[in-house]
């Protein structure tokens, strides 16, 4: 399975600047540093998507097309710890905004780190989207970081949780941007979630 060339068209600080709705669309989200950046890198073959950032600086929905046939929507990672109220509450509104109006959403990746799994701030940003109706999928990153049996103990644990919401997609991806391990399953799941 191959994506068509990434490349970013948007990008949206305030909800009055989204895109119009045309495309399918997957939107990818996760806390700062889980490797969102790099997974998304990985499933399109590119460098296009920048990675490492500095979290708590620039706060944007950023948008890409994948050949014109879907977009991919890298959001602005939760559970920072914001300095002032305004930009949390400036964050919360640009996220809500976007995953609940939108037609064209298909589905929310929600990365994990591995090695973590599923902390209190994760399923409160899993019931948010539950209760809003928003198709989503968890996706466990950096699997090539912890061995084998952590990993298959780790994956029950979530896919447990992930059981719990009417909205979620049934199934945990376990993926490894640095190894590949999982992205090409993962890239042909997208693909079938977009319609293609
Ligand atoms: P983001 O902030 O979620 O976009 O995270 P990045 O994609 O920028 O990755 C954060 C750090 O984790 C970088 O140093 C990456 O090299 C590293 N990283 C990302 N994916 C993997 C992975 O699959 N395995 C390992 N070992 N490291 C990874």
């Amino acid at each position: 399975y191959k994506f068509p060339l990434l490349q970013f068209f948007a990008g949206a600080m305030v909800p009055t600047s989204i895109p119009e709705e045309t495309v399918p669309e997957v939107a990818f989200v996760g806390r700062s540093n889980v490797g969102k950046s790099s997974l998304i890198n990985a499933l399109a073959e590119s460098s296009t998507v920048r990675t490492s950032d500095k979290p708590g600086l620039t706060q944007q929905l950023n948008f890409y097309s994948v050949g014109r046939l879907f977009n991919i929507v890298d959001m602005p990672g939760y559970g920072f710890a914001f300095v002032d109220e305004e930009k949390r509450l400036a964050w919360r509104e640009l996220m809500e905004t976007y995953m609940t109006k939108r037609s064209t959403l298909k589905m929310v990746y929600v990365t994990i780190d591995a090695r973590h799994g599923l902390k209190v701030g994760d399923k409160d940003f899993l019931a948010m989207l539950d209760k809003n109706r928003v198709p989503f999928q968890v996706v466990l990153t950096k699997c090539d970081l912890i061995i084998l049996p952590t990993l298959a103990r780790r994956y029950m644990m979530v896919l447990d949780d992930v059981n719990n919401y009417r909205h979620a997609r049934k199934e945990v991806a376990l993926v490894s941007s640095r190894t590949q391990s999982g992205v090409n399953q993962l890239r042909k799941e997208i693909l079938k979630t977009v319609g293609n």
